[in-house]
Parts: C-alpha cells; structure tokens; sequence
C-alpha cells in the first residue's frame, strides 16, 4: 500500500496560544484515519489545514508525494463534508449534485450516469427530484456525502458530519460510511470527539490532546494498550485504581493482580469494566459491596464499593439476576494496564 497524505511537523499557533505542535502523520491510500480528541484539542486545525481553508505556520502536507500547501481550496485534491450539510435549499437533490460536474465541464449524458451512481451509493435513487428540506438529517448528509463523493478526491475529509443526526440514525450512517469507504476504496480523514465512533470506523485512531498526538495506533490497540493515561480514560469505560507496581506484578490492597506492562512504585491500575469479575477466592481478590445494579439490555452494570473507591463492572444479566444492593462480594481483575501515578 502506497502513502496518500503525509502530514510533517504541522505547526499552526493562534494568536490565544491554542493551536497544534508538530503534528506527523502518514495516511495510507484506501485508509479511514480519524483524529479524536476533546473539544479544542486542535482536530479541526488539522482538518481544515489539509483542506486549505487554514494556512499552517510551519510544516507540510503532501498528497502523494507532492506538497499541496500552495494550492487554494477549490485546486486541492481533497473534498470536505461538514456538520452541517451545506446543500443548496432551493436546488434538487439532482441538481445539488450535478453542480460540481458542470463546472467541470462534464458532459450531460456522464453527469447523469455519474450522479445516479452516486445516489445509488448513498440509497438516495427515490430522492433524486426532491429539494433538501424535505429530506430527513440523516438523507441531507447522504446527498452531501454523494456530492463530495463526486469530486472524486485523493482524500476526503468528513469534519464531525454525524454530529447532528440521532443516536440510532448515527449508527446507521457509520456502517454505511465505512461500506462506502470500502466499495470506493477512498482514502478519509474523519473527525470525531466521540470515541465510540471512532472505534467503530477506523482503521486507525489519532489520539490528540491539546495540540498534539498523544497515540496513533488500530482501534484495537488504543482500547487494549492505551499508551498514556489519557488515553486510557478518554476511550471506552475504565476504572483508575491507586496501587504499588513491583515488575508485572500490581498491588491493591492484600491483593496482587498480573499487569500488562512493567512498572514499579505508585501506579495507576487502569480496569476495563468487562476485565473486573465476581469470585469466591479470599485471596487476591478485593472486598465489597454492591451500590448499584443497572440492567443495560443483554447484561448489567453493577457498582462495587470497594475501600475508598466504587469500582463499575460488567456483569451477564444471568448472572445479575441473582445480585443484590448491599450484598457482600470479592473481585478480582483479570487485566490490569498500570501507569506510573501522576503525582509520584
Ligand atoms: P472541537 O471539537 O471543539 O471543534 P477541535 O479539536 O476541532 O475542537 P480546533 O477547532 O482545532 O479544536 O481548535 C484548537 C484550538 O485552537 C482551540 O483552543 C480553539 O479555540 C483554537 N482556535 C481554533 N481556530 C481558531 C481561530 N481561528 N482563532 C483563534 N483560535 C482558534
């Protein structure tokens, strides 16, 4: 597989300070990247300056080998879908489409083949003579992602476009995303503040903090091998544990449990909810009480107030059934990511 967008050491400060800090970064052709971050961590910045909509301070951004920073938006090999879906009201969806193709100077017999290729992608065919504000959320952003879709990019850029869609509906359009994303072959850079999106589209993950990548790895490493504690906190459920490392070995409390890596001194044992479990073993284990029992549909999440902390848990509804408030219990967990505690 060949690089289709390599980003060096991309700098961009703003007069408040905030901006991004030597950002590096190799997207591969037919790759779903998505940079994920809180709120102003500077994923935009990165987004907007590969679209030319934002001029860098330093650094560069190569399409296939070849810088694009002096080419203005409309030149670049890239296309961009917003939140906001940014269609013509007045125009059909048809036309809406069509538009981009005539400035091209694309012939009236190809635009129509290409357009009804395109709502076809996005299962928009019975829409095709409607104006957008009959459309659904959900449709509108179809239509915008056909028609950036059409520009045919080398890379196309999606800036948060599920955010304003209902949870259900945002489901739906990340499966078709990610169908599109295959069928096309295209290369994305998606932007998200919400993780679980995130880990459900990607093929890889850009973890950013304040400006910079704190972790660039598969969904699945960030979710099992989260390299800082940020990150360990910001994706998926976890517990945060005080305990003392001695090599693979954690203490809490009386017990000692197996961790991922090596650490020794004050840690921060890092437990997913689904790798904390119920058990009749006294030793190495942890005492208990049961706070709280939530039934989340096909299993249930149960608190454990265990010494100063309330630790949350994953149970089986099965096995749920037969918990109760108060009830005394051990846990144990089965794996533990530790990180050297901030304030040792
Ligand atoms: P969000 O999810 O809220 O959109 P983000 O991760 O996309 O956040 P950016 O929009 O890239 O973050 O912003 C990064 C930082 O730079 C923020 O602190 C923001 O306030 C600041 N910033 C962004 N654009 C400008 C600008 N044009 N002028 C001044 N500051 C800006």
């Amino acid at each position: 597989m060949s690089i289709q967008l390599s980003i060096r050491d991309l700098n961009k400060r703003f007069k408040t300070g905030d901006g991004v800090k030597g950002i590096s970064l190799d997207v591969m052709k037919g790759e779903l990247v998505t940079l994920l971050g809180p709120s102003g961590c500077g994923k935009t910045t990165v987004l907007r300056s590969i679209g030319g909509f934002l001029a860098p301070d330093s650094g560069d951004i190569q399409i296939r080998g070849s810088s694009i920073l002096h080419l203005p938006p409309e030149k670049r090999p890239t296309a961009m879908v917003f939140q906001s879906y940014n269609l013509w009201p007045h125009m059909t969806v048809y036309d809406n489409l069509a538009f981009g193709l005539k400035l091209r100077k694309k012939k009236k017999d190809e635009i129509r083949s290409l357009v009804q290729e395109a709502l076809k992608l996005v299962q928009l065919e019975s829409a095709e003579h409607k104006t957008p504000g009959l459309l659904s959320g959900g449709q509108q952003q179809r239509v915008a992602l056909a028609r950036a879709l059409l520009l045919e990019p080398e890379v196309l850029l999606l800036d948060e476009p599920f955010s304003a869609l209902d949870a259900k509906l945002r489901m739906e359009m990340r499966e078709e995303l990610r169908d599109i994303q295959r069928r096309t072959g295209m290369t994305m850079i998606f932007v998200t503040h919400d993780q679980e999106e995130a880990l459900s589209i990607s093929d890889r993950i850009v973890v950013m903090r304040a400006g910079e990548i704190e972790q660039l790895s598969t969904p699945q490493e960030i979710y099992d091998q989260p390299q800082t504690l940020f990150v360990a906190g910001f994706i998926g459920r976890i517990n945060l544990i005080k305990g003392t490392g001695t090599g693979r070995s954690v203490a809490v409390g009386e017990a000692r449990f197996e961790q991922e890596r090596a650490h020794d001194g004050a840690v921060i044992a890092a437990v997913r909810p689904e790798d904390v479990y119920l058990t009749e073993q006294e030793t190495n284990s942890l005492p208990g009480m049961i706070r709280q029992i939530m039934i989340l549909g096909h299993y249930a999440e149960v608190s454990v107030e265990s010494g100063e902390q309330v630790l949350k848990m994953f149970v089986p509804r099965e096995q749920s059934a037969r918990l109760h408030h108060g009830q005394q219990v051990r846990i144990g967990f089965s794996r533990v990511v530790s990180f050297p505690s901030p304030g040792a």
